[in-house]
C-alpha cells in the first residue's frame, strides 16, 4: 500500500491512449477494455477508468505505467497537435558578431530576431533527414524545412546536433520538461504551440544574417584602427597640421640696414613654413613629389614680429594672408598669426 501510494505520488496519470495510431483524451473514449486503446509508450492494451472518485484516467490492463508511458504519450501528443494544427511559434534570437581592434576594443554588432506565429502548408512527423529523423517537420519556413524537436526529459544531443549543423537544415527545440504532466489536452497545445520555452538548435538563415553582422564588426574594427593610424601617422609627423588650413610655421628672419649696392635702406621680414611636397598631373606638365617636405617663405608684416617673438618652433597656425605691391606686381604677405 505504501509503495502503491509513493507511485501514484512520484507518477502522474496515463490521460491518453492510443487507437489507430492516433492517440484519444480520456473523454473521447469508453470505458474499461471497451477503450480499445494500447499505451502509446508501452503498447499494451489498457483499460479506461471513468468512475466517479478519482479523475478519469487510462490504466494498463496488465502491470503498471511507467514513466516512460507519460513522458512518450506527451512527446507523441505535442507531435500530433503541431501536426493538426500547422503553426508554431518560433523562438527569439539574438544574434552578434564582435572584432577586437588592435586597442583592444571589442566592436560588436547585433540584431534581434523577434519571435513570431508560422503558419505552414503542410507538416510531417518523424520526417527523415539526413543522418536523423525530425520529431516533426513544417514546411516551408522561409523557403525551407523547419524541424521541431520535442522536449519531454531529454534536450536534443550533441550528435544529431552536428547532423543538423553538416546538413546545415532548419531546427528548433521546444521544451515541455516543465509541463505539468497531467495537463489538459489544451494545455498541452497551447504550450507546444506557443507558450512553451523554446530555442533555435540551428537555422542556416540565421547563420548568414550572422556573417553579415560580422563583416559589419569586422568593418567597425578596421575603421577603428584607420582612425587610430592617422592618428599615429600624423603625431609621428609634427610637419604635417592637423587641418589642410593651418600651416608649420619653422621660423623667421627680420633684419634691416643699409644697402651700399642698392644705395638705400632696407628692411626684411620673412615667415618660412613647410608644405607637403605633392604630385602634380595637368594635361601640359607632370611634376613628381616625394611625399616629403619643401619650404614656402611669405613676406611679412611688421605687425607680426613681436608675435613670433614668443613661440617655440616649429609650431602650428593659422595664417593671414593678404597682399602688397612690391614693384609691379601683387605678392602675398602675412597679416597675422594665430597660434593654435
Ligand atoms: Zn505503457
Amino acid at each position: 500500500m505504501d509503495i502503491e501510494s509513493t507511485q501514484n505520488k512520484l507518477q502522474a496519470e496515463l490521460k491518453f491512449g492510443e487507437q489507430n495510431g492516433q492517440l484519444l483524451h480520456i473523454s473521447e473514449v469508453k470505458s474499461g477494455l471497451d477503450c480499445d486503446c494500447i499505451c502509446p509508450g508501452c503498447k499494451t492494451p489498457l483499460i479506461a477508468r471513468k468512475g466517479e472518485v478519482r479523475t478519469h484516467h487510462f490504466a494498463h490492463h496488465q502491470g503498471q505505467e511507467s514513466e516512460s508511458c507519460i513522458e512518450t504519450t506527451l512527446h507523441r501528443f505535442a507531435k500530433q497537435v503541431i501536426a493538426s494544427h500547422k503553426k508554431v511559434r518560433i523562438p527569439e534570437d539574438h544574434i552578434s558578431a564582435s572584432s577586437v581592434d588592435k586597442a583592444g576594443k571589442i566592436h560588436t554588432a547585433r540584431e534581434r530576431v523577434t519571435s513570431e506565429m508560422i503558419d505552414f502548408e503542410e507538416v510531417g512527423l518523424e520526417v527523415l533527414k539526413p543522418g536523423y529523423r525530425s520529431d516533426a517537420t513544417g514546411y516551408p519556413y522561409e523557403q525551407q524545412d523547419l524541424d521541431i524537436e520535442i522536449r519531454v526529459t531529454h534536450e536534443v544531443d550533441n550528435i544529431k546536433k552536428q547532423k543538423v549543423q553538416e546538413a546545415n537544415t532548419c531546427m528548433m527545440e521546444i521544451d515541455l520538461s516543465g509541463l505539468d504532466r497531467d495537463a489538459s489536452p489544451e494545455a498541452i497545445a497551447i504550450a507546444v504551440i506557443s507558450e512553451a520555452p523554446r530555442k533555435w538548435i540551428h537555422n542556416p538563415v540565421h547563420l548568414q544574417l550572422q556573417k553579415k553582422l560580422q563583416q559589419k564588426a569586422d568593418l567597425m574594427m578596421m575603421q577603428a584602427n584607420q582612425a587610430m593610424e592617422e592618428h599615429e601617422r600624423q603625431n609621428d609627423a609634427p610637419l604635417t597640421p592637423s587641418h589642410p588650413d593651418h600651416f608649420i610655421l619653422l621660423g623667421y628672419k627680420t633684419g634691416h640696414g643699409y644697402s651700399p649696392r642698392y644705395q638705400k635702406n632696407f628692411e626684411l621680414s620673412k615667415l618660412y613654413t613647410v608644405r607637403q611636397v605633392v604630385s602634380t598631373n595637368t594635361r601640359n606638365f607632370t611634376v613628381t613629389g616625394s611625399g616629403g617636405y619643401e619650404m614656402e617663405e611669405f613676406d611679412l608684416d611688421e605687425s607680426c614680429i613681436r608675435k613670433l617673438e614668443s613661440l617655440e618652433y616649429p609650431t602650428e597656425v593659422s595664417l593671414t594672408m593678404g597682399s602688397k605691391l612690391q614693384g609691379r606686381k601683387f605678392v602675398p604677405v602675412v597679416l597675422d598669426i594665430k597660434v593654435l
